[in-house]
């Protein structure tokens, strides 16, 4: 019972082999294009938000330069020694100040808180490296108000443990950076600071901050699509990589020491979410593409390969038919050829019989070889033809009168089929004689074979509308539709209904085709299943033959009339 089924499912692999592989290489692939559409689809969704982060990330990179770069100035600038201003000498300071290299500050200044409760704050200018004798109202006031938390701690006497940098931004336009002084006891003696100069900040420092980070987070052909802004506490657009057209930041992030401002990112061209959706896209078409191109490789593979098995196939049953076809006509010649040797039939029309079999199955082994050698030259393209002008007719009853004593063995009676006198000069062409007359044969070979239970055959020679036409009629088993086509393939024979027992090599109707095709004419076949078929080689008329009166061809029809009238065909 395991071992019918297995043998069952072996006959059905070897049979369906190439769709069982087709198949096998489709269903995995079609799996994979859905898992990838799945995994495309979820990444369109993350990419937009990575996207987002990654802006996020650009503007914080942005705001740890700033921050980092005022700090450090500041940590520089500030550390003033409490023993500089305890000794009421601001020159010194001035000298300490002086030897620091400041950038992004406006003003610097150190104040110092008395034991008396007073304060006394001496301001500098960077620029000029100069103590400056009338302070700023504005600024001053933002310094009073800045230091006051830290005078309250100096007249509270309470020890601070760290000198810590603090920023107060309440007044926009003198933001202040802080450093308490402390003495040995971690009192609070004073406090230095400076204030911050806007402009520079937003001419200098923030565009060159904003373009340093760029390429850190965004490669050179990306930044043309990023557009980097920012806006001051009023809401107004002071600042921007690029022009900006309405559409609003993807995110954006407070800066550091101007709390109030906004730090922006945005798309130029395309909203993360766009270009997600794009990317997807492009990526789903490129796997399907490839998908397609992939299958249309494997079905022409598969293709190929089912052509090579058939064609295999037709080779392996071509030798057995091949070596059939051969063996009978032998055996038939060596018993006729023993029968005459021994001197077995006295009789004289025996003997001519015997002698006429014997001839004709040698014609037929000719035939048949010669089929071979044609097909061989012309698979290695050796096949060449020798083109001469010549009377169709001619040829036509010169190999309706070869087969003959064949056609009289099968009982088969040929009706041959003239055109009428005018037009038989038109039966010119030229022609190699030799293949025409060889392909006839196949022709009639066939009509033979595929007879059946008839016993007719017609040939019927016409030249009309620029062609001379031989057409070969039987009225045997006819082939169907569909293998109309297939026939003329090498190899290729019907191995379905009537014609199942005859034998043959699958040769002939190529061979035919091929040399009507180097004729530059054209094999055409009518047939139907049971009623018979017929096929007809149509060959170029030979150019000049128009030309010809139909007396100069008269005498010469009623010759060939006689011939065919004397083979017993009617005209
Ligand atoms: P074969 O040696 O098999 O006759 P051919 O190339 O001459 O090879 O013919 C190919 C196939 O076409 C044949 O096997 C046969 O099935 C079919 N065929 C050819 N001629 C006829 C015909 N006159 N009637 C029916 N079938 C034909």
């Amino acid at each position: 019972m395991g071992i019918q089924v297995m043998t069952k499912l072996k006959t059905f692999f070897k049979r369906h082999i190439l769709w069982a592989g087709f198949i096998a290489v489709i269903v995995p692939l079609l799996s994979i294009l859905a898992l990838q559409y799945w995994s495309l689809l979820k990444l369109e969704k993350t990419s937009s938000v990575a996207e987002k982060v990654w802006m996020k990330n650009y503007l914080g990179d942005v705001t740890k330069e700033i921050k980092y770069f005022y700090r450090t100035n500041a940590e520089q600038t500030l550390n003033v020694p409490h023993y500089l201003i305890s000794s009421d000498k601001p020159s010194r300071t001035i000298f300490f100040f002086n030897k620091c290299e400041v950038e992004g500050a406006k003003r610097l200044f150190v104040t110092s808180f008395k034991p008396t409760g007073e304060s006394a704050t001496l301001f500098f200018d960077p620029r000029d490296q100069s103590v400056l004798a009338e302070p700023l109202i504005a600024e001053a006031r933002a310094v009073n108000v800045a230091t006051a938390p830290l005078k309250l701690i100096s007249e509270e006497g309470a020890a601070v443990s760290k000198a810590d940098l603090t920023t107060d931004e309440r007044d926009p336009e003198n933001r202040i950076l802080l450093k308490p002084i402390i003495d040995d006891s971690s009192k609070v003696v004073g406090v230095a600071g400076m204030i911050i100069d806007n402009d520079y900040f937003r001419d200098v420092y923030l565009p060159r901050a904003i373009h340093n980070s760029l390429p850190k987070f965004f490669p050179e052909e990306a930044q043309d699509n990023v557009i980097v802004t920012v806006h001051d506490g009023a809401g107004r657009l002071i600042l921007s990589t690029q022009p900006v057209k309405g559409q609003d930041d993807e995110t954006w992030s407070a800066l550091p020491y101007f709390y109030d401002w906004r730090l922006g990112i945005r798309s130029r061209h395309m909203t993360p979410e766009q270009w997600a959706h794009s990317n997807f896209n492009f990526n789903l078409t490129l796997s399907i593409m490839m998908t397609t191109v992939l299958i249309g490789g494997i079905a022409l593979a598969l293709r190929a390969a089912s052509r090579e098995m058939r064609l295999s196939q037709m080779k392996t049953d071509f030798v057995s038919n091949v070596s059939h076809e051969l063996r009978t006509p032998l055996s038939s010649i060596r018993v006729f050829g023993e029968f005459l040797k021994l001197g077995r039939v006295q009789e004289s029309e025996k003997i001519r019989e015997y002698g006429e079999y014997i001839e004709t199955e040698s014609r037929r082994l000719t035939q048949l070889i010669n089929n071979i050698l044609d097909f061989s030259r012309i698979e290695s393209d050796r096949k060449t033809y020798q083109f001469a002008r010549a009377d169709v007719s001619d040829v036509v009853c010169e190999t309706l009168r070869t087969f003959d004593v064949q056609l009289k063995q099968h009982g088969f009676k040929v009706v041959y089929e003239a055109p009428p006198p005018a037009r038989v000069h038109l039966l010119r062409a030229v022609i190699d004689t030799d293949s025409i007359a060889q392909a006839l044969m196949n022709l009639l070979d066939n009509a033979v074979k595929y007879s059946g239970s008839g016993r007719e055959i017609l040939v019927r020679l016409d030249g009309r509308d620029g062609c001379v036409t031989i057409a070969v009629t039987d009225y045997g088993v006819g082939i169907s539709r569909e293998e109309h086509g297939k026939i003329f393939e090498k190899f290729y024979r019907v191995s379905t209904g009537l014609v199942h027992d005859v034998k043959g090599s699958g040769l002939g109707l190529s061979l035919v085709e091929h040399i009507v095709k180097a004729h530059r004419g054209r094999v055409t076949i009518e047939s139907e299943p049971g009623r018979g078929s017929t096929f007809t080689i149509h060959l170029p008329m030979a150019e000049d033959v128009k030309e010809l009166r139909p007396e100069e061809t008269t005498q010469k029809t009623v010759a060939e009339g006689d011939a065919a009238l004397k083979l017993g065909f009617r005209n």
